[in-house]
């Protein structure tokens, strides 16, 4: 069977590559029934990719968050918040919520906001408890406004 040189065009890089007749010689001693889907230097570039970041590796769609990869056990479970389906490092006992990774940020977002507010209402009642203690000194000095109202002639 004799071999012909041909023209491909890279599924990367969209340029075209000349299938050599001697790799197509060497491909078919290979068994390899497809031609190279490649040119040399794009094949060359995936070579030296990592694995997960080839587009062959397998697509964990919203679990993409892990690279493909799994850190440790997993356990799948529905987001309270938008029910998605998300992987949680601890077993879902349906005694707390589980949330997915953006509804978590959320979530954490306002029970730090709500934190904040219990700490600034907690500092308010503190200042206002100790009010009524500094009425009892020599008392607030006059307020510049009223100071100024004073001053000021009927017109
Ligand atoms: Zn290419
Ligand atoms: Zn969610």
């Amino acid at each position: 069977m004799a071999f012909q040189d041909r023209e491909l065009t890279c599924r990367d890089c969209g340029g075209s590559f000349v299938f050599t007749a001697g790799e197509q010689e060497f491909y078919a001693s290979k068994g390899l029934q497809h031609d190279p889907v490649r040119c040399p230097s794009c094949r060359a570039t995936r070579k030296m990719m990592r694995p997960e970041d080839r587009d062959e590796s397998p697509n964990y769609g919203v679990f993409a968050s892990w690279g493909g990869r799994t850190p440790r056990q997993l356990h799948v479970a529905s987001c309270a918040q938008c029910a998605q389906l998300t992987e949680v490092p601890f077993v879902p006992r349906g005694d707390r919520p589980v949330y997915c990774s953006a509804c978590y940020n959320e979530v954490r977002a306002k029970q730090e906001a709500a934190d904040q507010a219990a700490a600034v209402h907690a500092a308010a009642r503190i200042a206002s408890s100790s009010v009524s203690v500094a009425l009892e000194g020599p008392g607030p000095e006059a307020e510049p406004d009223a100071a100024g109202g004073a001053g000021r002639l009927p017109e």
